[in-house]
């Protein structure tokens, strides 16, 4: 199979007929073999009912849902999973990106040999609240993963070859930094394209202001996975070991003080009696608590899938 389209979405059930019917005109006009993978993340607007009709008549659109709203990444992962194109396209399920622009992402990834292509939306049909901050992002990112060559790593239209998307595992809210994660896994060959980004048509934004904190947070646990996550012992360990030392220098410093003092018959208070003992004694026991509570991160994100 040349194409599989995995559209995560939910309650979107206004744009379903018109953005599956664009894409079908698509796969034919360029005789593409196809599938629509349709992964409904709990969505209460009717979406799944128009899915599971329509993949009745059709059986290359394909529905996945999930019991509850679990979010775009894992609705996205949950999709990767089950594509069988040797191409993989991502694309929002609102009309924001458009399909035309299918061909050409395919061509770059079985022609010019990229793992991925994301989409840049150079001209942005979005509020501002939106593009500002984005571009703070998009900044923060490609410094911080060296993939230079990106502008819009969030965008939603994107291509992948089917092994990279059999590779990576997109959790948590992760779905804005997926070419990161890409490169993490070994794939770098990525490239972008500039799309067509179109306003949206109908129903609203499913990510309010709160897109900012959380896509800071993920920005930092992943700056932190992709520097320390196969090695975590480099960063605690190095910590606990210090403040081992630490604390053991300042130990022996204050019972070697007792039995000199001592010798000479001076009075000198108990190494007991000293705060300083107990916050040597705690710097140990800090190591031994940063070392054995330190592990891999574990990456898996299992969910319930209620239907195919
Ligand atoms: N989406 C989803 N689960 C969510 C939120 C969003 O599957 O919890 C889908 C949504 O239906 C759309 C895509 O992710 O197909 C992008 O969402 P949206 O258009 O709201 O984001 P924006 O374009 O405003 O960044
Ligand atoms: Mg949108």
């Amino acid at each position: 199979m040349d194409l599989s389209v995995v559209i995560p979405l939910y309650n979107e059930k206004e744009s379903l007929p018109e953005l599956v019917e664009w894409i079908s005109r698509v796969m034919k006009e360029n005789d593409f073999s196809y599938e629509i993978i349709l992964v409904d993340d709990g969505s209460n607007d009717g979406s799944w009912q128009w899915i599971a009709e329509n993949s009745l008549r059709d059986n290359r659109v394909k529905g996945i849902k999930f019991r509850r709203n679990y979010g775009k990444s894992a609705a996205l992962n949950t999709g990767f999973a089950q594509a069988q194109g040797d191409v993989i396209i991502t694309m929002d399920a609102d009309l924001q990106d458009s399909p035309d622009e299918i061909p050409d992402l395919y061509k770059m990834i079985k022609h010019d040999d990229f793992d991925l292509v994301s989409g840049w939306k150079r001209k942005r049909h979005d509020p501002i609240a939106k593009t500002i901050p984005s571009k703070f992002f998009n900044w923060t990112t490609r410094k911080m993963s060296g993939i230079n060559n990106l502008h819009d790593f969030n965008c939603g239209l994107k291509a992948y070859k089917n092994i990279v998307v059999k590779s990576i595992e997109v959790y948590g809210e992760m779905h804005r930094y997926i070419p990161l994660i890409a490169k993490w896994e070994g794939f770098r060959n990525i490239g972008e394209k500039v799309v067509e980004h179109r306003a949206r048509k109908y129903g609203h934004t499913k990510f309010g202001m709160e897109r900012f904190v959380k896509g800071f947070l993920d920005l930092l646990s992943i700056s932190f996975v992709t520097r320390f996550g196969k090695r975590p012992m480099h960063l605690f360990g190095l910590i606990g070991t210090l403040s081992f030392l630490a604390g053991g220098l300042v130990s022996l410093w204050l019972v070697g003080e007792k039995i000199y003092f001592n010798l000479q018959d001076k009075v000198v208070r108990n190494v007991t009696d000293q705060s300083l003992f107990y916050i040597a004694l705690t710097a140990m026991m800090k190591c031994s608590h940063v070392i054995l509570r330190t592990e891999i991160p574990i990456r898996s994100n299992k969910r319930s899938i209620s239907e195919f």
